[in-house]
């Protein structure tokens, strides 16, 4: 499994990195706008993966 962890403590954990990719890509639009605000790329969020 791939798991990505939020600083803010929300959990992803999917079997494939692309839907692990959109997941963390929602979430960071509705909770961490402010901080994205042209959203998170497909590279940072892969920065993020760890396999669990
Ligand atoms: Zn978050």
């Amino acid at each position: 499994m791939k798991m990505v962890t939020c600083p803010c403590g929300f959990e992803a954990k999917t079997h494939s990195a692309d839907e692990l990719v959109k997941l963390v890509q929602v979430h960071v639009q509705e909770v961490h706008k402010q901080d994205y605000p042209q959203g998170i790329t497909r590279e940072q969020v892969m920065s993020m993966v760890k396999d669990v």
